[in-house]
């Protein structure tokens, strides 16, 4: 069984065809999704499928590419995330890569996510791209990890080195990996996948986005991990069934969610 830990199915091109997901997620054993948020306009939305839908949770949170949104704050967060199907702040993090200029305010937004998942215990799904530096400062500074009484989390669809992974697993962190890990021009990022152990490791979709080969370029859904998972048991030279079990567990013991 495979566990999607990162997907956007409360997206318009994945909303409209949910049965047909949900079916794809049966047949190639997937049987959790988390389905996270990116702003709090389209939290309803993420929230009812959640209550909707036993095997989906979410999260709640303002991803740091959506600059013309409500700026949450740390009472709104923790309002929002009481909820029991609610199980992670996010997406947070930073993005330089998609926007420029000024962007204290994208690490204001981080800082004020690091203080909602410490106050209420629920781990921090993290977002970084071109980044990496202040990701991990901000982080720290903030205590975000489970070394400093944070709650901990996972960085999400990771494309970054050896070193910020590491540096993000000393804080606790898990390590999430998602289709771009099969494609073949990602050999330095398949060199990390081969260091991070087992036991620090989820896998995602961040569907709609990047579809696992063989499937890249087409339309991403939660069905398509398993992908990411048989692509990185042949990797690590583990049998499909230990990566499988081992992820899983994972997502069960970061996100407190009783089998
Ligand atoms: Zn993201
Ligand atoms: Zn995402």
């Amino acid at each position: 069984m495979f566990i999607d830990s990162h997907c956007h199915i409360n997206f318009p091109e994945l909303a409209a065809r949910l049965p047909e997901i949900f079916g794809k997620m049966q047949e190639n054993n997937v049987s959790h999704a988390l389905c996270v948020s990116v702003d709090l306009p389209d939290f309803p939305q993420v929230l009812a499928l959640a209550e909707q839908y036993p095997n989906v949770y979410a999260s709640v949170g303002v991803h740091p590419d959506y600059e013309e949104t409500p700026e949450p704050d740390v009472g709104q967060l923790l309002q929002l995330s009481q909820h029991p199907k609610i199980v992670a702040i996010g997406e947070t993090g930073l993005d330089y890569y998609r926007l420029e200029g000024d962007l204290e305010w994208q690490r204001e937004r981080f800082r004020t996510h690091i203080r909602a998942s410490r106050a209420s215990g629920k781990p921090l799904i993290i977002h970084t791209r071109s980044a990496s530096e202040d990701t991990i400062r901000i982080m720290r500074e903030e205590g975000a990890g489970t070394d400093a009484g944070g709650a901990g989390g996972v960085m999400h669809c990771f494309t970054e080195s050896l070193q910020v992974a590491e540096a993000a697993m000393e804080m606790g962190f898990y390590i999430s990996f998602s289709g771009i890990v099969t494609f073949k021009s990602a050999k330095e990022l398949q060199a990390v996948a081969r260091a991070v152990p087992l036991e620090r490791m989820l896998i995602e979709t961040d569907s709609p986005y990047l579809a696992p080969v063989p499937f890249r370029g087409k339309m991403n859904e939660p069905g398509l991990v398993r992908h990411v998972g048989e692509f990185l048991a042949s990797l690590k030279e583990v049998p499909l069934e230990t990566l499988a079990e081992q992820t899983s567990a994972n997502f069960f013991n970061l996100f407190k969610i009783a089998r």
